[in-house]
């Protein structure tokens, strides 16, 4: 038997629209009709202030189609949209949706990088998508240059972004901006409309995301208009109930907030629930180009933001930096959400104890799935789990000998069907058919389901990448749950840990740890180990124990959408062991 939503999950409520393109969904179905008038505005720059009402938001993408259309010859009812396809390489701005949305209304793809791309990886993002152009901002120019070069994309198809002016550094000649492409726009034409058939939004790419490489190189998912439009419809539909109880007394109709949009919009998680769904709810979303501690807190203080989208890594710095955070007045946030990796029961406590009155969400979602899958609500919040099935989407549970888990708490690998499941992965046939199994994604995690003990509804708990559990003995242990717990010693800043042969159990545990600021210079690093050591024996089966040692790193390699690099310190310790 498959796992559903629960019963108080509301359904989806119309079928999800399969002919028409993300940017008229969301601008035209939405924005017209919304109910307040659009109060806030959908996107604000947190460092600068400056910020683009519904109305100038519609108004940019409609000129900057017309721009782009002339600029690059691409008419949006002809040739294929693998054609059209747009690379962006750019930190977040309030103009990286605009430039999306322009993009679909000439029936083009956006192609996304991670803006902490190395030449090399934006090159392999470039090549494989076949970009034929490339929006950057002057932070990442040189860098644009070069990769675009070496894949053949001229100077002339480099475009720039505007960011804030403190991080913009020197102004460089020769490039066209956003802006005047949307004032070249402006004097155009307007553009036809594209003709699609019935069903054709669910058969065309409208991104393409590369999931993060974690597990390997960047992999390129085909993301069509409507797995955008059900996902963002699935959230909404999910969270509406709770939402609803946040109606400030006065204005019955209006639920929505400020929210964070500090995550990098290339990858999946922000590019869908922070951006799409927020500007389909009617949220502001408050824009942030790069994390750096004290701007964060004070963003959040002066914008008055609620609902702050966090990964693990941000709330660990949190829950490690208690003195500083006090200093802000923080008392305008209700809820955060956080996605991408695991957030450990242990860190969750310790958020909820500084901050009482925070609903502490977590979601689950993957590049493939565009975005969530599940996640877990206010009034149902449940430390460790990753939530309940959004509507429509079917869980299955399956061990390694192919049979289907009915059972509460009994481990297998994570598969779900709904119409957020993507189109597969580009120029990757092999990889498509071994994850994508008829209708069902194959997840590659690991997931148990069990009841809330006091609401008694289905939680889905992701023990971890089923590629990354270390076997012990024949005894699996599961990294993110070990990195839990050692977290919760105070001499432990941040850490990681991998699986290292041994020649009598198999495989056992070794942990990397960053040291806490706090830890005296009198404590040898031995004396800090020995104790870490006992901390996990103490708390801990003896198959987890430490037994591949500890050492200590200055930082653990992530990636900027909040994951651990394992597979980076499992190759450094590869080499090691050979020399
Ligand atoms: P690659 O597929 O290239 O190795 P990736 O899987 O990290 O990289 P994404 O698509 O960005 O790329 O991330 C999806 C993965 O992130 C999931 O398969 C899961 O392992 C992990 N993940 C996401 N949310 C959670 C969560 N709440 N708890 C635990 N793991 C999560
Ligand atoms: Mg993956």
């Amino acid at each position: 038997m498959p796992f559903y939503a629960p019963e108080w999950v509301p359904k989806l409520p119309f079928d999800v629209p399969d002919s028409i393109s993300i940017d008229r969904f969301i601008l035209d179905e939405n924005f017209d009709r919304h109910p307040l008038g659009y109060s806030r505005p959908p996107f604000t720059c947190g460092l600068t202030g400056k910020e683009y009402s519904a109305l100038e938001v519609k108004e940019r993408v409609d000129f900057l189609a017309r721009g782009l259309s002339r600029e690059l010859g691409f008419l949006p009812n002809q040739g294929s949209e693998w054609e059209k396809v747009v690379g962006l390489f750019s930190i977040n701005t309030i103009d990286t949706l605009t430039l999306a949305w322009a993009t679909h209304r000439i029936g083009g793809i956006q192609t996304p990088a991670n803006a902490a791309y190395t030449v090399q990886e934006l090159e392999h993002q470039l090549r494989d998508s076949g970009a034929k152009c490339l929006f950057t901002c002057l932070p990442l120019l040189d860098l644009a240059l070069q990769a675009a070069k070496t894949v053949g994309i001229p100077d002339s198809r480099i475009y720039l972004l505007d960011v804030p002016e403190s991080l913009a550094g020197k102004k460089r000649d020769g490039y066209k901006t956003l802006d005047q492409l949307i004032g070249e726009g402006q004097k155009l034409a307007r553009l036809e409309e594209l003709k699609w058939s019935k069903g054709e939004g669910a058969r065309r790419t409208a991104f393409l995301c590369y999931s993060s490489g974690t597990s390997g190189l960047p992999k390129g998912v085909m993301i069509s208009h409507k797995n955008v439009i059900a996902n963002v419809l699935q959230m909404r539909a999910f969270e509406d109930p709770w939402r609803k109880t946040l109606i400030q007394p006065g204005n019955q109709s209006d639920y929505t907030e400020n929210v964070l949009g500090l995550l990098p919009l290339n990858h999946i998680y922000a590019l869908i629930v922070v951006a799409h769904l927020g500007a389909y709810r009617g949220d502001g979303v408050i824009i942030l180009p790069k994390f750096e501690f004290k701007s964060f807190l004070e963003t959040i203080q002066t914008y008055k933001i609620s609902n702050l989208y966090l990964v693990p890594p941000i709330i660990i710095t949190i829950t490690k930096s208690r003195d500083v955070v006090k200093q802000y007045d923080l008392s305008s946030v209700n809820s955060i959400f956080t996605g991408a990796a695991p957030l450990g029961e242990e860190t969750a406590e310790d958020l909820q104890s500084m901050f009482p009155g925070w609903a502490i969400r977590q979601g689950y979602g993957m590049t493939e799935s565009a975005t969530v899958v599940c996640s877990t609500i206010p009034s149902d919040v449940y430390f460790g789990s990753s939530g309940s099935l959004l509507p429509g989407i079917e869980a299955r549970i399956v061990t390694p000998e192919g049979e289907e888990v009915t059972k509460y708490d009994t481990p297998g690998e994570l598969w779900v069907k709904g119409p957020a499941i993507t189109l597969g992965y580009l120029n990757n046939q092999k990889a498509t058919g071994e994850t994508f199994v008829d209708g069902y994604l194959r997840t590659g995690d690991e997931a148990v389901v069990r009841k809330h003990p006091k609401s008694g509804h289905e939680h889905i708990f992701i023990v971890d990448r089923l590629k990354e559990l270390i076997k012990v003995n024949g005894l699996q242990v599961a990294p993110a749950e070990l990195e839990a717990h050692l977290l919760t010693h105070p001499a432990v800043n941040d850490c990681v840990v991998i699986g290292v042969p041994s020649d009598r159990e198999g495989e056992v545990p070794k942990a990397f740890i960053v040291k806490s600021p706090s830890v005296g210079l009198e404590e040898s690093d031995k004396m800090v180990a020995r104790d870490i050591a006992r901390h996990v024996e103490q708390h801990k089966a003896k198959h987890k124990w430490l037994k591949g040692g500890i050492e200590f790193i200055d930082i653990v390699p992530k990636s900027p959408s909040g994951k651990i690099l394992r597979r980076l310190l499992r190759d450094k310790e590869k080499e090691k062991r050979r020399s």
